[in-house]
Protein backbone atom coordinates (compact mmCIF):
# COMPACT_ATOMS: atom_id res chain seq x y z
CA UNK A 1 0.00 0.00 0.00
CA UNK A 2 1.62 3.58 -0.93
CA UNK A 3 2.67 5.40 1.84
CA UNK A 4 2.32 9.35 1.93
CA UNK A 5 5.01 9.34 5.22
CA UNK A 6 7.16 6.27 4.26
CA UNK A 7 9.78 7.29 6.45
CA UNK A 8 7.61 7.41 9.48
CA UNK A 9 7.07 4.96 11.74
CA UNK A 10 5.08 5.20 15.25
CA UNK A 11 6.31 8.50 17.30
CA UNK A 12 8.55 7.66 19.48
CA UNK A 13 6.65 9.52 22.74
CA UNK A 14 3.93 6.41 21.98
CA UNK A 15 6.79 3.38 21.66
CA UNK A 16 8.35 4.63 24.79
CA UNK A 17 5.05 4.68 26.50
CA UNK A 18 4.15 1.50 25.58
CA UNK A 19 7.54 -0.21 26.51
CA UNK A 20 7.48 1.49 29.75
CA UNK A 21 3.73 0.04 30.71
CA UNK A 22 5.06 -3.34 29.31
CA UNK A 23 8.22 -3.34 31.61
CA UNK A 24 6.15 -1.95 34.09
CA UNK A 25 9.09 0.62 34.33
CA UNK A 26 8.80 4.70 35.87
CA UNK A 27 8.01 6.41 32.50
CA UNK A 28 10.15 9.16 32.55
CA UNK A 29 9.97 9.23 28.13
CA UNK A 30 6.83 10.95 27.06
CA UNK A 31 6.26 14.57 28.65
CA UNK A 32 2.95 14.16 31.20
CA UNK A 33 2.43 14.80 34.64
CA UNK A 34 1.68 11.96 37.14
CA UNK A 35 0.04 13.82 39.89
CA UNK A 36 -3.59 15.70 39.40
CA UNK A 37 -4.60 18.49 38.19
CA UNK A 38 -6.00 21.41 40.52
CA UNK A 39 -9.75 20.28 41.96
CA UNK A 40 -10.79 23.61 40.40
CA UNK A 41 -10.36 23.22 37.12
CA UNK A 42 -12.46 19.62 37.32
CA UNK A 43 -14.96 21.53 39.05
CA UNK A 44 -15.05 24.30 36.14
CA UNK A 45 -15.64 21.80 33.92
CA UNK A 46 -18.14 20.09 35.89
CA UNK A 47 -20.21 22.95 36.39
CA UNK A 48 -20.07 23.51 32.46
CA UNK A 49 -21.30 20.21 31.80
CA UNK A 50 -24.00 20.49 34.36
CA UNK A 51 -24.91 23.93 32.77
CA UNK A 52 -25.57 21.73 29.26
CA UNK A 53 -22.81 23.35 27.55
CA UNK A 54 -22.35 20.15 25.60
CA UNK A 55 -23.00 20.54 22.49
CA UNK A 56 -20.81 22.18 19.40
CA UNK A 57 -19.38 25.00 20.45
CA UNK A 58 -18.17 28.07 17.71
CA UNK A 59 -15.80 26.27 15.36
CA UNK A 60 -12.94 29.00 16.30
CA UNK A 61 -13.98 27.67 19.73
CA UNK A 62 -16.15 29.27 23.06
CA UNK A 63 -15.83 32.94 23.29
CA UNK A 64 -15.26 33.03 26.83
CA UNK A 65 -11.96 31.22 26.10
CA UNK A 66 -10.66 33.12 22.82
CA UNK A 67 -11.07 36.20 25.15
CA UNK A 68 -9.10 35.33 28.55
CA UNK A 69 -6.35 33.66 26.13
CA UNK A 70 -6.24 37.17 24.36
CA UNK A 71 -6.28 38.81 27.81
CA UNK A 72 -3.60 37.01 28.99
CA UNK A 73 -1.37 37.12 25.67
CA UNK A 74 -2.49 41.05 26.25
CA UNK A 75 -0.69 40.87 29.98
CA UNK A 76 2.12 38.94 29.59
CA UNK A 77 3.29 39.73 26.32
CA UNK A 78 1.45 43.31 25.15
CA UNK A 79 -0.12 41.95 21.95
CA UNK A 80 -3.57 42.66 21.76
CA UNK A 81 -4.87 39.97 19.71
CA UNK A 82 -8.72 39.94 18.51
CA UNK A 83 -10.21 37.37 19.87
CA UNK A 84 -12.91 36.84 17.15
CA UNK A 85 -10.55 36.72 14.53
CA UNK A 86 -7.27 36.18 15.64
CA UNK A 87 -6.90 33.30 18.17
CA UNK A 88 -8.16 29.39 17.48
CA UNK A 89 -8.92 26.86 20.06
CA UNK A 90 -7.07 23.50 18.75
CA UNK A 91 -7.17 20.04 19.71
CA UNK A 92 -3.81 20.65 21.42
CA UNK A 93 -0.25 21.84 20.22
CA UNK A 94 0.08 19.09 17.63
CA UNK A 95 -3.19 20.52 15.80
CA UNK A 96 -1.88 23.33 15.99
CA UNK A 97 1.20 22.49 14.80
CA UNK A 98 0.07 20.61 11.90
CA UNK A 99 -3.28 22.62 10.95
CA UNK A 100 -1.17 26.28 10.43
CA UNK A 101 1.41 24.20 8.39
CA UNK A 102 -1.28 23.00 5.85
CA UNK A 103 -2.77 26.13 5.67
CA UNK A 104 0.13 27.93 4.31
CA UNK A 105 2.80 25.39 3.05
CA UNK A 106 2.38 24.62 -0.87
CA UNK A 107 3.93 21.56 -2.56
CA UNK A 108 7.69 22.94 -3.21
CA UNK A 109 7.76 25.51 -0.43
CA UNK A 110 10.44 25.36 2.00
CA UNK A 111 10.36 25.23 5.52
CA UNK A 112 12.72 25.68 7.87
CA UNK A 113 13.42 23.78 11.59
CA UNK A 114 16.29 23.92 14.44
CA UNK A 115 16.37 20.07 15.23
CA UNK A 116 16.55 18.58 17.41
CA UNK A 117 12.84 19.07 16.52
CA UNK A 118 9.82 18.16 18.15
CA UNK A 119 9.12 15.11 16.25
CA UNK A 120 5.87 16.18 14.24
CA UNK A 121 6.98 18.97 12.35
CA UNK A 122 8.64 16.93 9.45
CA UNK A 123 5.79 15.00 8.93
CA UNK A 124 3.52 17.80 9.00
CA UNK A 125 5.40 19.53 5.70
CA UNK A 126 5.85 16.66 3.99
CA UNK A 127 1.78 16.12 4.24
CA UNK A 128 1.53 19.49 3.08
CA UNK A 129 3.98 18.65 -0.12
CA UNK A 130 6.94 21.30 1.63
CA UNK A 131 10.75 20.35 1.50
CA UNK A 132 11.98 20.98 4.77
CA UNK A 133 15.23 22.52 5.48
CA UNK A 134 16.60 21.53 8.99
CA UNK A 135 19.59 23.40 10.58
CA UNK A 136 21.21 22.03 13.70
CA UNK A 137 21.70 23.35 17.13
CA UNK A 138 24.86 24.48 17.63
CA UNK A 139 26.65 21.77 20.16
CA UNK A 140 29.22 22.59 22.04
CA UNK A 141 31.54 19.88 24.01
CA UNK A 142 33.18 21.58 27.14
CA UNK A 143 36.38 20.09 27.47
CA UNK A 144 35.98 19.52 30.95
CA UNK A 145 32.90 18.50 31.61
CA UNK A 146 32.67 16.62 28.09
CA UNK A 147 29.06 17.62 28.31
CA UNK A 148 26.96 19.22 25.02
CA UNK A 149 25.50 23.07 25.46
CA UNK A 150 23.17 24.13 22.55
CA UNK A 151 23.23 27.46 20.78
CA UNK A 152 20.90 28.44 18.14
CA UNK A 153 22.79 28.32 14.80
CA UNK A 154 22.53 31.63 13.30
CA UNK A 155 24.57 31.37 10.22
CA UNK A 156 23.08 28.28 9.13
CA UNK A 157 19.99 29.84 9.57
CA UNK A 158 20.60 32.62 7.69
CA UNK A 159 21.42 30.63 4.66
CA UNK A 160 18.98 28.08 4.88
CA UNK A 161 16.11 30.84 4.31
CA UNK A 162 15.76 32.40 1.17
CA UNK A 163 13.05 33.17 -1.48
CA UNK A 164 11.60 29.81 -1.55
CA UNK A 165 10.88 29.72 2.62
CA UNK A 166 7.66 29.76 2.80
CA UNK A 167 7.71 29.07 7.11
CA UNK A 168 10.30 29.24 9.68
CA UNK A 169 9.56 26.98 12.50
CA UNK A 170 11.05 27.53 16.11
CA UNK A 171 10.26 26.03 19.71
CA UNK A 172 11.13 28.61 22.30
CA UNK A 173 11.33 27.10 25.28
CA UNK A 174 12.75 24.09 23.69
CA UNK A 175 12.27 20.27 23.94
CA UNK A 176 14.41 18.56 24.57
CA UNK A 177 17.25 21.26 25.08
CA UNK A 178 15.56 23.74 27.57
CA UNK A 179 16.95 26.72 25.42
CA UNK A 180 15.38 30.19 25.57
CA UNK A 181 15.14 32.60 23.34
CA UNK A 182 16.37 35.78 24.71
CA UNK A 183 14.21 39.16 23.91
CA UNK A 184 18.38 39.82 21.37
CA UNK A 185 17.09 36.43 19.74
CA UNK A 186 14.42 37.71 18.82
CA UNK A 187 15.82 40.82 17.32
CA UNK A 188 17.69 39.12 15.21
CA UNK A 189 15.40 36.63 14.13
CA UNK A 190 13.35 39.79 13.26
CA UNK A 191 16.39 41.31 11.07
CA UNK A 192 16.97 37.87 9.62
CA UNK A 193 13.17 37.75 8.11
CA UNK A 194 12.48 41.10 7.13
CA UNK A 195 11.71 41.87 3.59
CA UNK A 196 11.23 38.43 2.99
CA UNK A 197 8.11 35.99 2.75
CA UNK A 198 9.11 33.60 4.99
CA UNK A 199 6.51 33.01 8.14
CA UNK A 200 7.25 31.97 11.35
CA UNK A 201 5.50 29.33 13.67
CA UNK A 202 6.65 29.50 17.13
CA UNK A 203 6.15 26.86 19.40
CA UNK A 204 5.72 27.75 23.35
CA UNK A 205 3.94 25.14 24.45
CA UNK A 206 6.24 25.35 27.85
CA UNK A 207 6.14 29.05 27.93
CA UNK A 208 5.36 28.92 31.69
CA UNK A 209 8.03 26.62 32.62
CA UNK A 210 11.40 29.00 32.81
CA UNK A 211 13.59 29.06 35.50
CA UNK A 212 16.96 30.67 37.34
CA UNK A 213 15.34 33.78 36.57
CA UNK A 214 15.07 33.07 32.89
CA UNK A 215 11.86 34.80 31.24
CA UNK A 216 10.18 33.45 28.58
CA UNK A 217 9.90 35.93 24.76
CA UNK A 218 7.31 35.18 23.31
CA UNK A 219 6.95 35.86 19.39
CA UNK A 220 3.44 38.02 20.53
CA UNK A 221 6.06 40.58 22.62
CA UNK A 222 7.90 41.63 19.09
CA UNK A 223 5.30 43.55 16.72
CA UNK A 224 7.06 42.68 13.97
CA UNK A 225 7.36 39.22 14.18
CA UNK A 226 3.81 38.89 15.61
CA UNK A 227 2.29 40.31 12.33
CA UNK A 228 4.25 37.22 10.34
CA UNK A 229 3.66 34.34 13.35
CA UNK A 230 1.53 31.62 14.40
CA UNK A 231 1.22 31.49 18.19
CA UNK A 232 1.19 27.97 19.96
CA UNK A 233 0.38 26.84 23.41
CA UNK A 234 -0.91 24.09 25.67
CA UNK A 235 -3.41 24.07 28.25
CA UNK A 236 -2.45 20.37 28.61
CA UNK A 237 1.41 21.31 29.58
CA UNK A 238 0.06 24.49 31.42
CA UNK A 239 -2.68 23.11 33.83
CA UNK A 240 -1.14 19.05 33.80
CA UNK A 241 -4.05 17.90 31.58
CA UNK A 242 -2.44 16.72 28.77
CA UNK A 243 -5.17 14.03 27.76
CA UNK A 244 -7.17 16.92 27.39
CA UNK A 245 -5.73 17.96 24.20
CA UNK A 246 -6.88 21.66 24.21
CA UNK A 247 -4.55 24.51 23.07
CA UNK A 248 -4.74 27.52 21.26
CA UNK A 249 -3.42 29.25 18.67
CA UNK A 250 -2.69 32.81 17.88
CA UNK A 251 -1.43 34.43 14.55
CA UNK A 252 -3.07 38.03 12.31
CA UNK A 253 -6.19 38.06 11.29
CA UNK A 254 -5.27 37.27 7.71
CA UNK A 255 -2.89 34.30 8.54
CA UNK A 256 -5.80 32.87 10.57
CA UNK A 257 -8.31 33.12 8.24
CA UNK A 258 -6.74 30.28 6.38
CA UNK A 259 -5.61 28.79 9.68
CA UNK A 260 -9.48 28.33 10.26
CA UNK A 261 -10.30 27.15 6.51
CA UNK A 262 -8.35 23.91 7.20
CA UNK A 263 -9.29 24.03 11.30
CA UNK A 264 -12.80 23.34 9.94
CA UNK A 265 -12.45 20.22 8.26
CA UNK A 266 -10.07 18.81 10.27
CA UNK A 267 -11.21 18.68 13.67
CA UNK A 268 -14.09 21.84 13.37
CA UNK A 269 -14.23 22.15 16.95
CA UNK A 270 -12.61 21.00 20.48
CA UNK A 271 -14.60 19.90 22.80
CA UNK A 272 -17.19 22.04 24.72
CA UNK A 273 -17.02 21.66 28.52
CA UNK A 274 -13.05 21.93 28.42
CA UNK A 275 -13.47 24.96 26.79
CA UNK A 276 -15.66 26.70 29.21
CA UNK A 277 -13.52 25.52 32.76
CA UNK A 278 -10.50 26.59 31.31
CA UNK A 279 -12.23 29.92 30.49
CA UNK A 280 -13.00 30.42 34.25
CA UNK A 281 -9.46 28.94 35.53
CA UNK A 282 -7.46 30.90 33.19
CA UNK A 283 -8.48 34.00 34.75
CA UNK A 284 -6.59 33.50 37.72
CA UNK A 285 -3.23 34.09 36.60
CA UNK A 286 -1.93 32.60 39.89
CA UNK A 287 -2.21 29.48 38.26
CA UNK A 288 0.15 29.72 35.73
CA UNK A 289 2.58 32.27 37.02
CA UNK A 290 3.21 29.73 40.11
CA UNK A 291 4.40 27.28 37.40
CA UNK A 292 8.45 28.07 37.42
CA UNK A 293 8.89 27.48 41.19
CA UNK A 294 6.82 24.36 41.70
CA UNK A 295 8.55 22.96 38.59
CA UNK A 296 11.99 24.22 39.71
CA UNK A 297 12.17 22.72 42.86
CA UNK A 298 10.97 19.28 41.02
CA UNK A 299 13.94 19.65 38.63
CA UNK A 300 16.64 20.77 40.96
CA UNK A 301 15.07 17.24 43.50
CA UNK A 302 16.02 15.54 40.48
CA UNK A 303 19.15 17.25 39.44
CA UNK A 304 20.58 16.62 43.23
CA UNK A 305 19.50 12.92 42.37
CA UNK A 306 21.27 12.58 39.22
CA UNK A 307 24.35 14.02 40.33
CA UNK A 308 24.70 10.96 42.42
CA UNK A 309 25.15 8.74 39.06
CA UNK A 310 27.43 8.42 36.63
CA UNK A 311 24.59 10.43 34.20
CA UNK A 312 26.17 14.13 33.10
CA UNK A 313 23.46 16.70 33.35
CA UNK A 314 22.99 19.14 30.29
CA UNK A 315 21.95 22.49 31.46
CA UNK A 316 17.86 22.01 31.86
CA UNK A 317 16.82 25.83 32.20
CA UNK A 318 13.30 25.54 30.91
CA UNK A 319 10.94 22.76 30.00
CA UNK A 320 9.54 19.80 32.11
CA UNK A 321 13.08 17.97 30.56
CA UNK A 322 16.45 16.85 32.01
CA UNK A 323 18.66 15.64 29.18
CA UNK A 324 21.89 13.76 30.52
CA UNK A 325 24.73 12.25 28.32
CA UNK A 326 25.15 8.69 29.78
CA UNK A 327 28.44 7.76 27.51
CA UNK A 328 30.93 8.15 30.60
CA UNK A 329 28.98 5.16 32.75
CA UNK A 330 31.29 2.62 33.45
CA UNK A 331 28.98 0.03 32.12
CA UNK A 332 28.98 -1.61 28.92
CA UNK A 333 25.69 -0.36 27.52
CA UNK A 334 27.27 3.03 27.39
CA UNK A 335 28.36 2.27 24.34
CA UNK A 336 24.45 1.90 22.95
CA UNK A 337 22.76 4.15 20.21
CA UNK A 338 20.96 6.53 22.54
CA UNK A 339 18.01 4.30 21.01
CA UNK A 340 18.97 1.27 21.76
CA UNK A 341 20.30 2.40 25.15
CA UNK A 342 16.69 3.69 25.94
CA UNK A 343 15.26 0.46 25.17
CA UNK A 344 17.82 -1.50 27.40
CA UNK A 345 17.33 1.38 30.60
CA UNK A 346 13.57 0.73 30.40
CA UNK A 347 13.18 -2.97 30.09
CA UNK A 348 16.45 -3.74 32.34
CA UNK A 349 16.41 -0.59 34.95
CA UNK A 350 13.23 0.10 34.65
CA UNK A 351 13.10 3.66 33.77
CA UNK A 352 11.95 4.71 30.46
CA UNK A 353 13.74 7.80 28.44
CA UNK A 354 13.29 9.41 25.23
CA UNK A 355 16.68 8.80 22.98
CA UNK A 356 17.24 12.70 21.98
CA UNK A 357 18.30 11.24 18.25
CA UNK A 358 14.58 10.95 17.70
CA UNK A 359 14.30 14.87 17.35
CA UNK A 360 16.51 13.91 14.11
CA UNK A 361 15.31 13.11 10.89
CA UNK A 362 18.76 11.65 10.15
CA UNK A 363 19.72 10.66 14.11
CA UNK A 364 22.68 12.47 15.40
CA UNK A 365 24.09 10.21 18.01
CA UNK A 366 25.48 12.18 20.72
CA UNK A 367 25.19 10.42 23.45
CA UNK A 368 22.01 11.83 25.15
CA UNK A 369 18.70 10.74 26.37
CA UNK A 370 15.99 13.13 27.90
CA UNK A 371 14.30 12.66 31.66
CA UNK A 372 10.78 14.12 32.22
CA UNK A 373 10.95 15.67 35.24
CA UNK A 374 7.48 16.66 35.93
CA UNK A 375 6.51 13.70 38.43
CA UNK A 376 5.39 13.21 41.80
CA UNK A 377 8.87 13.14 44.26
CA UNK A 378 8.00 10.00 45.02
CA UNK A 379 8.61 8.75 41.39
CA UNK A 380 11.44 10.69 40.94
CA UNK A 381 12.89 9.08 44.21
CA UNK A 382 11.96 5.76 42.49
CA UNK A 383 13.66 6.05 39.32
CA UNK A 384 16.72 7.77 41.27
CA UNK A 385 17.67 4.85 43.46
CA UNK A 386 17.52 2.64 40.34
CA UNK A 387 19.61 4.99 38.28
CA UNK A 388 22.13 5.58 40.76
CA UNK A 389 22.58 1.80 40.77
CA UNK A 390 24.20 1.63 37.89
N1 LIG B 1 5.54 16.96 23.66
C1 LIG B 1 5.59 15.73 24.42
C2 LIG B 1 7.00 15.26 24.62
O1 LIG B 1 7.91 15.79 24.01
C3 LIG B 1 4.85 14.60 23.79
C4 LIG B 1 3.59 14.90 23.10
C5 LIG B 1 3.07 13.69 22.45
O2 LIG B 1 3.39 12.56 22.85
N2 LIG B 1 2.30 13.87 21.44
O3 LIG B 1 7.19 14.35 25.36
Amino acid sequence: FPSRLPEVGTTVFTVMSALAAKHQAINLGQGFPDFPCDRELIAEVNAAMLADHNQYPPMAGVAELRHSVAQKISALYGHDYDPETEITITAGGTQGIMTAILSCVSPGDEVVIIEPAYDSYRPSIDLAGGKTIAVSLLAKRDDQSRVYSYAIPWEDLANAIGPKTRLLIINTPHNPTGIVWQASDLLRLAQLVKNTNTLILSDEVYEHMVYDGHVHQSIASHPALAARSFLISSFGKTYHVTGWKVGYVAAPAAMMREFRKVHQFNVFTVNTPMQYGLAKYLKNENHYLSLPSFYQSKRDYFQTGLRATGFKLLPAPATYFQCVNYTDLDIPQSKLSEAEFCTWLTSEIGVAAIPVSAFYAAPVESGVIRFCFAKKEQTLSNALTRLQSL
